[in-house]
């Protein structure tokens, strides 16, 4: 039997029509950009498992193959080495937008993404961040608090970028009528996360496994709420599928000091590893916790998996990937 075949319209939204997979179900070609990355990989994963077709924009900038590796082969899975910061010209259903380089490129490369979405009538969703509340007066946050950047700070780069692809985001859907979807993920964590990048989680974890002292910065008293990888996808799919446009904050409410931090890596992997104090840098926010309240009324979501459940999950992965490096290095 045809498994896909084009018609005229999908009757879900788009311009692609598919016959169904499984009941009530058609199967989407459905744009990742980033794909290659942490979150991105997960997504691409669930979204192949249920039945999708999935192609991945990446240019390998902080993600790497070895994510995707294991779908190198599949039928419905192709990866496009591409700079989002570049047009590109495809026919899709969905678009998740991930990536996102850490600089002003981020605005080039969703104003791209939103271009394609405009032209095939693609559904597109904004990976957006809790960094758009900035340094927040407001605690909980909530999606109507309009946040508190420095405009002119080492990391007002990234907060800025998104907060204008938000507006972006927004002002396609008004001006011409893109379905669009904002989600503002709060710190997450899990397995292929960047081993490197200078994330808490990323850096305790590797830094417990290598016995080398875990990196507290300033007092450690600073909070934030981590979310295990495998609710944000799921989160992510409940606000690309349902009917709200969003903002809606996309995180676990449970808040830790990075001195508890460390207490649960400490116990997850290392009952002797310590802890060492470094200056931290300028601007980091003090405290982060999102109000989840509108996630939970209008996408039916909430997170599954505190921390000491998730913690122990990213561990083998890590421990494999360090291992692997240390081999590399003729260790
Ligand atoms: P990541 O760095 O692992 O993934 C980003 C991916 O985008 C990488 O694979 C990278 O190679 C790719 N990329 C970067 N610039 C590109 C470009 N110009 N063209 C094509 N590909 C490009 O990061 P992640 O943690 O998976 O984050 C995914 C998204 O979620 C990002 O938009 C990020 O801002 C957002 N987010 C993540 C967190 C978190 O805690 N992980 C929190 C808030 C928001
Ligand atoms: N774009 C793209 N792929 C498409 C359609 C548009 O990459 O399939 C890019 C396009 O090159 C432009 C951006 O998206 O840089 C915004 O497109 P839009 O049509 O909204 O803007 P315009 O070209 O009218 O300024
Ligand atoms: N942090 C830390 N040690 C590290 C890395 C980060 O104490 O090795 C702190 C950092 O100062 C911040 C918090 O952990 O207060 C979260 O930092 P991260 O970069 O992971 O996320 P974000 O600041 O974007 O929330």
């Amino acid at each position: 039997t045809q498994e896909f075949s084009v018609s005229n319209r999908n009757p879900i939204h788009g311009k692609m029509g598919r016959v169904p997979v499984g009941i009530g179900r058609r199967r989407m070609r459905i744009v990742v950009t980033g794909g290659a990355g942490f979150v991105g990989s997960h997504l691409v994963d669930k979204l192949i498992g249920r039945g999708d077709e999935v192609i991945v924009i990446d240019n390998f900038f902080t993600g790497r193959k070895e994510n995707v590796v294991h779908l190198f082969g599949n039928p419905r899975f192709e990866l496009i080495r591409h700079d989002v910061v570049e047009p590109i010209l495809l026919e899709v259903d969905q678009i998740y937008h991930l990536a996102c380089p850490a600089s002003p490129t981020n605005v080039m490369g969703t104003l791209n993404m939103l271009g394609l979405a405009k032209r095939v009538g693609a559904r597109f969703l904004l990976t957006s961040t809790s960094e758009v509340y900035g340094d927040p007066l407001q605690h909980p946050q909530k999606e109507t608090y309009w946040g508190n950047v420095n405009p002119i700070g080492e990391r007002s780069c990234y907060d800025e970028g998104k907060r204008t692809a938000e507006t972006l985001t927004m002002d396609y859907h008004r001006g011409d009528g893109v379905e669009v979807r904002i989600a503002r993920i709060f710190n997450t964590y899990g397995p292929r996360m960047c081993l490197d990048d200078g994330r808490v989680v990323s850096n305790f974890v590797a830094q417990a496994i290598r016995k080398q002292p875990m990196s507290v910065y300033g007092d450690g008293k600073q909070t934030r709420s981590f979310q295990y990888v495998s609710d944000l996808v799921d989160g992510l799919v409940a606000l690309m599928e349902g009917e709200h446009i969003g903002p809606f904050n996309l995180g676990n409410p449970g808040e830790f000091t990075m001195l508890e931090l460390a207490e649960v890596v400490k116990d997850t992997i290392d009952p002797s590893a310590t802890i060492e104090y470094k200056p931290n840098t300028a601007d980091d926010p003090h405290m982060r916790k999102p109000d989840i309240s509108k996630a939970k009324e209008l996408l039916n979501w909430e997170p599954k998996i505190p921390l000491r459940e998730g913690l122990p999950l990213m561990v083998n992965d890590f421990r494999n990937r360090i291992l692997n490096e240390d081999e590399g290095k003729g260790a």
